[in-house]
């Protein structure tokens, strides 16, 4: 991007005014005095500064992350890691966000913006955005459980919860644990623990797949992440 184009949409005024900025040697590019409006930079990496100050570009960004057990879903935190701080350095001034929570101890797909609107409507009950979690599960789960889960559980809550779709992926009849899918288009806390504590069984671990229409993607390891694409970012809603 032109100079002169990044100080205009960075707030520094029109054109004009961001050329008397240039002539009176106020902005300097990785340290160097720049008075040419004209020259290119790169928004996400050059080190614009103004008058001494840095200026940054706001763009929206949205990362996949995989998480990792033992960070916290948040964006500060007196006592854990959280989520940010798995982030390197290039995006620390983008004011990142976790969309939603995922337990401490629960791994895989959460997404991290700047996108306050995108957020939103993500997390909007209304919209009912599906969310696939895997879980190992201390117990048997059975097609009455399924049954359950489809016409809505209670989890003692003021209203019981949305229908959701379990799918039993195996049963191990000698330690009694069985492997799960279940969709939920809700997000309250705990949801998934709180669903199958309901039918008498224990989570023992959970992992989410994907959000909204978008998995996670399986190159991720644990702890890493990666931008989206512009056609990954249609297909959240
Ligand atoms: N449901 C839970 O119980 N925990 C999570 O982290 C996400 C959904």
């Amino acid at each position: 991007m032109r100079l002169d184009k990044f100080l205009s949409h960075t707030g520094f005024g029109s054109r004009k005014e961001v050329k008397e900025l240039l002539k009176k040697k106020q902005v300097s590019v990785n340290g160097k005095l720049v008075k040419d409006g004209k020259v290119s930079i790169d928004e996400n990496h050059d080190q614009i500064c103004v008058a001494d100050e840095s200026v940054f570009y706001r763009k929206d960004v949205y990362l996949m992350l995989n998480k990792p057990q033992g960070v916290v879903s948040a964006t500060h935190d007196a006592e854990h890691r959280t989520v940010i701080d798995l982030l390197s350095s290039d995006y620390h001034h983008f004011e990142l966000f976790p969309v939603g929570r995922l337990d401490k101890d629960t791994t895989g797909f959460l997404l991290l913006t700047n996108d306050g609107e995108l957020a939103h409507q993500l997390l909007s009950p209304k919209k009912k955005v599906p969310k696939l979690y895997r879980a190992l599960v201390s117990g048997i789960m059975t097609s009455e459980d399924q049954a359950l889960f489809k016409e809505g559980i209670d989890i003692g809550e003021p209203k019981i919860c949305l229908p959701a779709e379990l799918n039993i992926l195996s049963i191990d009849q000698e330690t009694q644990e069985s492997l799960i899918e279940l969709e939920i288009v809700e997000g309250k806390f705990h949801q998934v623990k709180r669903m199958v504590k309901a039918v008498g069984k224990e989570v023992k671990t959970l992992h989410r797949l994907s959000m909204g229409g978008l998995p996670l993607d399986p190159t991720l390891k644990v702890g890493q992440y990666r931008e989206l694409t512009a056609l990954e970012e249609s297909q959240l809603l």
